[in-house]
């Protein structure tokens, strides 16, 4: 495979970016070799500089839940381009996306739109501790949401893709307010609340976890939370910039009938442009201001062209469309598992809905230190191989494959035969 011009460019990115990138998991450090520059993409597919054509899994890490260049939705975003790409005012579009996530998921009584997901958890964060008069929260060991300072601590996906535990710049006297948990051991979460049980502002979490590859909620795990953060006056938050939208057209608390006090947004809900929302509870969002006094502001909150190609987007989500993601989907995780059992790799295959990990483990992959203890080295070869035979995955162990609506059955028939070479390969 040809790779000589996106070599070239990612050591003028070296010397113009840290580690050539501007998001820290593109520069395939958890797998080695050099990452692919893309010219382009459309549907389930995308092209790189030397123009070789992959299968995407990782649609932008995520938001790509309709495809690449869906004709619908860059109808839209030129629509709204060509009435002013930002105003710093109201604007229609605003209603008309927060109607759509409003009439799908009705516990969302109030929300703010913002520009990211990271603003969205920071800012549900805050408000959350606004809201209680208390400063500290919990997160699970290796939940990633964001990159905001009082979530960067056990975080999962880049920081754990480059094995840093937290990172640097983080003040102690922040990170020292967010207690964490294992994922799916609610005994453990009992015992952070017996013990801070009167400071806990909110547990925030992964409803299913992407980001330490995908991980399950064992069942009643995530009603659990929110029981114990009712006894204990918390907040119980759930962070659905990865999920919402994306399991089902009510995100994961539709999917497992979680009514929580917050939700964040991200990726699916701006389909490829940068939007992120937060909201919930009327009484809870009626303290941001200027309705109450928790501060929360952004220049391009509410971006026209960004709630137009969310819109857009949305629409496209059918009850048939989030069908076909469940069957591929399922085809695809079917035939990964049957290609590995062939080769003789042992794996563990995590799916819900439309993400998936293939853990290169024995053992059931549960929480972030079975995940930690999978076969990274196995991963990093079956990674590139993939590559080589045209599938596009994420470039590390710690990350969700996603699929679209786009994907074909030709698509995944393609893929699953790659991976009976790459099994083969990485045995
Ligand atoms: N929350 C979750 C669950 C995420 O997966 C991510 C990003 O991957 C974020 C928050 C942060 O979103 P963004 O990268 O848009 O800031």
């Amino acid at each position: 495979m040809k790779t000589e011009l996106s070599q070239k460019l990612f050591e003028k990115a070296n010397d113009l970016f840290p580690g050539g990138v501007n998001s820290p998991v593109r520069a395939f450090k958890g797998v080695g070799g050099t990452p692919r520059f893309i010219a382009r993409a459309k549907g389930s597919h995308i092209v790189d500089v030397d123009g070789n054509d992959y299968v995407d899994y990782v649609l932008s890490w995520g938001p790509m839940i309709v495809g690449h260049c869906h004709p619908e939705v860059m109808r839209a975003v030129q629509d709204a381009m060509k009435e002013g790409s930002s105003f710093g005012a109201p604007s229609p579009r605003e209603i008309l996306l927060a109607e759509l996530v409003r009439e799908r998921m009705p516990w969302v009584e109030k929300m703010r739109f913002v520009s990211s997901g990271t603003e969205a958890t920071t800012s549900a964060i805050r408000v959350a501790r606004g809201f209680t008069g208390r400063d500290d929260i919990v997160k699970f060991d290796g939940c990633y949401h964001g990159a905001g300072d009082p979530l960067l601590v056990k975080a999962g996906s880049g920081v754990e893709t480059l094995g840093l535990p937290d990172s640097p710049g983080v003040p102690a006297d922040v990170a020292r307010h967010t207690l964490t948990a294992p994922y799916n051991d609610l005994p453990a979460l009992e015992k952070v609340f017996e013990a801070k049980g009167a400071s806990i502002a909110a547990v925030i979490l992964e409803p299913v976890v992407g980001n330490m590859g995908v991980l399950v909620p064992r069942p009643g795990f995530l009603q659990g939370v929110h029981d114990l953060c009712k006894k204990h006056g918390a907040l119980f938050i759930v962070d659905e910039v990865m999920t919402g939208f994306r399991l089902s057209s009510g995100g994961a608390c539709g999917l497992y009938g979680l009514r929580p006090d917050l939700v964040t947004f991200g990726k699916v809900i701006g389909a490829g442009l940068p939007v992120g929302a937060f909201g919930g509870r009327r009484d809870v969002m009626d303290r941001v201001a200027p309705a109450g006094p928790i501060y929360q502001a952004g220049t391009l909150s509410g971006n026209p062209m960004a709630m137009a190609a969310g819109h857009a987007a949305l629409k496209l989500m059918t009850e048939a469309a989030y069908r076909k993601l469940e069957t591929l989907s399922a085809a695809l995780a079917d035939g990964l598992s049957a290609a590995a059992a062939e080769a003789k790799v042992p794996v563990q295959v995590n799916r819900v809905g439309s993400m998936l990990t293939v853990f290169f483990s024995h053992k059931p992959v549960f929480d972030a230190a079975t995940a930690r203890a999978c076969n990274t080295r196995r991963f990093g070869a079956f990674f590139h191989a993939m590559l080589e035979h045209g599938a596009y995955l994420p470039p590390s162990q710690f990350e969700a494959a996603f699929l679209s609506t786009a994907h074909t059955d030709d698509d995944v028939a393609r893929t699953v035969a790659a991976a009976r070479v790459a099994f083969a390969e990485a045995a």
